[in-house]
């Protein structure tokens, strides 16, 4: 019996029905499917450069060791709005599809795939899958599996936001509770892992935010989830007068310009400025004196170019293992997933419009079926 599988709006199936079928042949499985897709003509403006446009998957196309995934949401970060823009060091042939992160369901597997089955809920493990689309033919290895049992929205943006944050507090210095950590972009994903993290481990935050109307609120919200002291970054001396805390071992920085001067100025002898971020698109400015009197650290950090130095496959087995501990920390509800706003594919400028608004409080995610998160 023929039957369709819905494959979000634009996307349409001629086959019989394919989730739940595991082991059987991809041959058997579908005929072709009209998968959409977020296509990136050149290097620019996310609005002016990308395109929604479809394309026609079939099973023939499959190679041995590839898949059909059938995408579910995919966040947008800001590494995939530089990568478009081109000013990231990852640079996809164009033109290409954006989306570094998300998370989908296998629904044809070709005969030599062994780390997924048909109906698995699995994760981009490399970046530049590219993501913003219905469905795609991926290779296996560059996928990993994750629970079920764990919410699509937890799971979408668990490969990039969750092991910096995990990262940064275990690669710089050896903190123990009852040390403080400042950090800058305490409201962005990796902030809000930073806080839980931390918190877990006894050690304190110090979270600079910036003003905003909503600022009680977004106090009230990083406080629920473990920060200590909450603060700007003008306010940050005084802050750390009253809170009593130790002054910080380790700063990390995702902002850059007058923010990092301020954290760097809060550190105690010897501590560590990470930066892994420069939102604020300005320089980076520490006073040479605290180079030379305090011995400041001033270190840099990327998740992906870290595990690109590794040798061998030792790149992709500490990614799993960064994978299989942040599936841990979710169940285990030491860390909560940051809040998400659901947008569908096809409404993409609007997705792009709330990505670029000043202060919004939830990370965006593109959406390619119904009723996902
Ligand atoms: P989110 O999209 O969740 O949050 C964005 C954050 O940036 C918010 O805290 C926002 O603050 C802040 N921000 C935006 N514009 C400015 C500005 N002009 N000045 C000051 N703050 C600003 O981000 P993610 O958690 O996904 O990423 C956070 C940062 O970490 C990014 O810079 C990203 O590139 C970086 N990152 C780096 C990695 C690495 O390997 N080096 C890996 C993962 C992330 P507000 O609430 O005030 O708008």
């Amino acid at each position: 019996m023929l039957s369709t599988l819905r494959l979000g709006a634009a996307t349409a199936l001629s086959s019989p029905g394919i989730l739940g079928m595991a082991g059987m042949a991809a041959s058997r499985l579908l005929t072709t499917l009209t998968a959409s897709k977020l296509v990136l003509d050149r290097h620019g403006h996310p609005a002016e450069v990308l395109s929604l446009k479809t394309e026609q998957l079939s099973d023939q196309q499959l190679g041995d060791q590839e898949m059909i995934i059938k995408m579910l949401a995919a966040p947008i970060n800001p590494s995939d709005i530089n990568t478009i823009e081109g000013v990231y060091p990852l640079k996809p042939a164009l033109p290409g599809i954006p989306g570094h992160e998300g998370v989908g369901v296998v629904t044809t597997v070709g005969s030599k795939v062994t780390r997924m089955r048909v109906g698995d809920r699995v994760v981009p493990i490399e970046h530049s899958q590219g993501t913003w689309r219905t469905a795609g033919v991926f290779h296996q290895k560059h996928w990993y599996k994750v629970p079920k049992d764990l919410p699509v929205a937890s799971v979408a943006a668990m490969v990039i936001n969750p092991p910096t944050a995990l990262r940064l507090l275990e690669e710089f210095e050896e903190l123990k509770a009852g040390d403080t950590v400042v950090q800058t972009g305490a409201t962005s994903a990796v902030g809000k892992y930073v806080i839980q993290l931390a918190h877990h481990r006894g050690v304190h935050t110090i979270n600079i935010v910036r003003d905003r109307a909503t600022r009680p609120e977004v106090e009230a919200d990083l406080k629920d989830l473990g920060a200590t002291v909450v603060c700007t970054a003008e306010e940050l001396p005084a802050a750390l007068e009253a809170s009593g805390l130790d002054r910080p071992k380790l700063a990390l920085d995702c902002v850059c310009g007058p923010a990092s001067t301020a954290m760097a100025r809060s550190l105690a002898t010897g501590g560590t400025l990470v930066v892994y971020g420069a939102m604020s698109k300005e320089p980076l400015i520490v006073p040479p004196g605290l180079l030379i009197f305090k011995d400041i650290r001033v270190r840099g950090f990327w998740l992906t170019g870290g595990f690109a130095k590794m040798s061998g496959g030792s790149g992709l087995v500490a990614k799993e293992q960064l994978a299989d501990r942040v599936c841990a920390l979710f169940r285990q509800g030491i860390l909560r997933p940051v809040p998400v706003e659901s947008v569908p594919i096809e409404r993409w400028q609007e997705a792009l419009a709330k990505v670029a608004s000043p202060k919004r409080d939830k990370k965006i995610l593109l959406t390619f079926d119904e009723d996902v998160c």
